[in-house]
C-alpha cells in the first residue's frame, strides 16, 4: 500500500460548510499549484475561493520528491532541439526565477519547511549517456551557468559521469503549503471535500457544478493536476502520463546534494531531515500506457534500493506526473474563447518550481499584470513539427493500450481475486476482498472510456490512458475523471 513520507504532515484545513456561490475567482485543486495561485491573490480585492476534492495537499504534491532545482534531466538540450536556444534559455530563466521566489517567501514569511540549499547533479551510469551530459553542460555554459563536470556523486553510487550545479534546494512541500494556507485563510475561503464536476458558461460568467452545489464565478483556475474536461485545452492530446516509484528510509545523516540519472531508466536521490534523517530514492519510471504491472515495478525498485543502500524501505509509494509533448508546462488561458478559464498542468515531473511559477503567472493574468513567461507556457502555443511527432507517438501508445485492454482484460499478474464478468453485454471488473466479498465495477473510465487495470499495490482500478484512479467500489480517488464509475454506463 502506498505510504508517502510526507503524509504525516498533512493537516485538515476545512473551513465553512456553506459554499460561496457568487465569486470572482474559483481555484480548483489544493496542491502546490492551486495554493500558490491563492497565495498570489491574497492581497487583491477579489473574492477568491479554493475547492479541493479531498484534503489540501493530498494529491501529487504529497507524493513528490520535493527538489527545487533548475537542473531537470537534460531539459535545456532537449528544449533546444524541440524548439530553439531562446526558448530553452527562457525556460531556464523561469526556473531560476521560481527557485528565487520560493526562497524569498520562505525568508519573508519565516516558513519552517526544512528548506536546505544544496547542489544538484545529473549523472549517467551507462557509457552511451555521457554524450547527453556533455550536451547539457555545453548549453548550460552558453547560458551563463557555472556547471561543472565530475565522474562521481558525493555518495557511493553507480555513476561514470556527472554534471553539477549550485544554488538549488530541497524542502518539505507539505510544511510549505501548511504555512501558506495559514497566511491566506482569513482572506480566501478554502473548502475541502468539494469536487468540481463540470464547467459551463452563462452570460460571460462560468458556472462550476460541484458536489456541494453550483458556483458562479468570473475566473476559473484549474489546478487539478490533470484538467477534468477535454474541451477547452485538449490536454489529453498534448500530454502523456509518466509513473514512477519511490522509497524512503532512515539513514545516519543527510548528504547535501540531490541527483537524477539520465537515460532510459532514471533514478532520483535526495535526502530529507526532520527529527530523523532519510534518503528518498525514486525510479522505475515509465509511460503509464506502456506498463500496467505497477506492483512489479515497485518490487524492482525495492530490490535495487536494498542492494544499493543496504536498507529496508520504510516508506513506499508510487505516483504519476504529466508530460507535455513539447516538454514545456501548460500554464495560462485554456483557449481564445475561454480566456478566463485558466489551467496549470504538465509540469514534466518538475512541479515544485513550475507550480510556484503557475501561481505567479495565473494571478498576473487575472490581475492584468505583465509577466514575461506568459507566452512561453501559453496553452495555445503553436504546434511544431517535432511536437506533432511526439503527439503521434503518444497517441499510438494510448490507442494501443486502449485497444489491448478492451480485447484482453486479463493480465498474467492477476490473481484469482481479480476477474472480469460480462453482464448484459457490458464488461465489469470484479475484485474479491479478504472476506470473500465481491466488489463489482463497470470496467470503463468515465473520462475517455478507456478500460481499467487493477493496481495490486493500492487496491485500486487505474486508467492506463490518462491516470484516473478509482477505489474497489468505483469511487473516484484521482482525476482527470471527476465522476465515480457509473454502474450502468
Ligand atoms: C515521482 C515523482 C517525483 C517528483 N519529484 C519532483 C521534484 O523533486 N521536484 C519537482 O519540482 N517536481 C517533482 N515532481 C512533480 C510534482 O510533484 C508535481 O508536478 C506537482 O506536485 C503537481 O502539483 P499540482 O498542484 O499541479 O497537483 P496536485 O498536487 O495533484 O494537486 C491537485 C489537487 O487537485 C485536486 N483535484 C483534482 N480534481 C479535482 C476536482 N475535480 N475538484 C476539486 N479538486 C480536484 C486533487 O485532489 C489535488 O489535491 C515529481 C513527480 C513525480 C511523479
Amino acid at each position: 500500500m502506498s505510504n508517502s513520507i510526507w503524509k504525516k504532515y498533512i493537516t485538515k484545513q476545512i473551513q465553512d460548510k456553506k459554499i460561496n456561490d457568487n465569486i470572482d475567482v474559483l481555484i480548483i485543486g489544493g496542491g502546490l499549484s492551486g495554493i500558490s495561485t491563492a497565495f498570489e491573490l491574497k492581497d487583491s480585492n477579489l473574492n477568491v475561493c479554493l475547492i479541493e476534492s479531498n484534503e489540501i495537499s493530498t494529491g501529487t504534491t504529497s507524493l513528490t520528491t520535493g527538489k527545487i532545482t533548475y537542473l531537470q534531466d537534460t531539459i535545456y538540450s532537449d528544449l533546444e532541439s524541440l524548439h530553439d536556444f531562446d526558448i530553452s534559455k527562457k525556460y531556464l530563466k523561469s526556473q531560476i526565477y521560481a527557485s528565487k521566489l520560493v526562497k524569498n517567501y520562505i525568508e519573508k514569511y519565516k516558513i519552517d519547511c526544512d528548506y536546505i540549499e544544496n547542489d544538484s547533479y545529473i549523472f549517467s551510469y551507462k557509457h552511451e549517456d555521457k554524450i547527453k551530459i556533455d550536451k547539457e553542460y555545453n548549453i548550460l555554459k552558453k547560458m551563463g551557468i557555472n556547471a561543472k563536470i565530475t565522474n562521481k556523486l558525493p555518495i557511493k553510487f553507480p555513476c561514470n559521469y556527472a554534471l553539477k550545479v549550485e544554488d538549488t534546494a530541497v524542502f518539505n512541500p507539505i510544511k510549505y503549503i501548511n504555512t501558506l494556507v495559514n497566511i491566506i485563510k482569513d482572506k480566501i475561503k478554502i473548502y475541502e471535500h468539494v469536487r468540481a464536476l463540470t464547467i459551463t458558461k452563462e452570460n460571460g460568467n462560468y458556472i462550476v457544478d460541484t458536489t456541494s452545489g453550483k458556483i458562479k464565478t468570473k475566473y476559473v483556475v484549474v489546478c487539478t493536476h490533470y484538467p477534468f474536461f477535454i474541451i477547452p485545452g485538449l490536454i489529453p492530446f498534448k500530454t502523456h502520463i509518466e509513473k514512477s516509484h519511490v522509497i524512503a528510509s532512515k539513514v545516519d545523516k543527510i548528504e547535501k546534494f540531490n541527483a537524477i540519472s539520465i537515460g532510459k531508466q532514471t533514478y532520483s536521490i535526495r535526502y530529507y531531515k526532520d527529527n530523523d534523517s532519510y534518503i528518498i530514492f525514486a525510479g522505475e519510471s515509465y509511460k503509464m500506457s506502456n506498463h500496467v504491472n505497477y506492483q512489479q515495478r515497485q518490487e524492482e525498485l525495492k530490490i535495487k534500493f536494498e542492494k544499493l543502500f543496504n536498507k529496508k524501505p520504510e516508506y513506499e509509494w508510487s505516483i504519476h506526473d504529466i508530460t507535455s509533448n513539447d516538454l514545456l508546462p501548460i500554464i495560462g488561458s485554456a483557449s481564445n474563447s475561454d480566456s478566463n478559464l485558466l489551467l496549470a498542468t504538465a509540469f514534466n515531473k518538475w512541479g515544485m518550481t513550475n507550480s510556484i511559477l503557475s501561481g505567479k503567472i495565473l494571478s498576473d493574468i487575472i490581475l492584468k499584470k505583465d509577466n514575461e513567461f506568459i507566452d512561453l507556457f501559453n496553452p495555445k502555443r503553436e504546434i511544431t513539427i517535432k511536437r506533432t511527432i511526439n503527439f503521434l507517438v503518444d497517441s499510438f501508445n494510448i490507442s494501443k493500450i486502449y485497444i489491448s485492454t478492451k480485447i484482453n482484460k486479463n493480465r498474467s499478474f492477476y490473481n484469482s481475486n481479480v476477474k472480469f464478468e460480462n453482464i448484459d453485454g457490458k464488461n465489469y471488473g470484479v475484485y474479491i476482498d479478504e472476506n470473500n466479498k465481491k466488489h463489482i465495477v463497470r470496467n470503463l473510465c468515465p473520462h475517455m472510456k478507456c478500460s481499467l487495470v487493477f493496481n495490486y499495490m493500492d487496491k485500486t482500478w487505474d486508467c492506463p490512458c490518462h491516470g484516473s484512479r478509482f477505489d474497489i467500489d468505483g469511487n473516484v480517488i484521482k482525476g482527470p475523471s471527476s465522476f465515480d464509475i457509473k454502474k450502468n454506463d
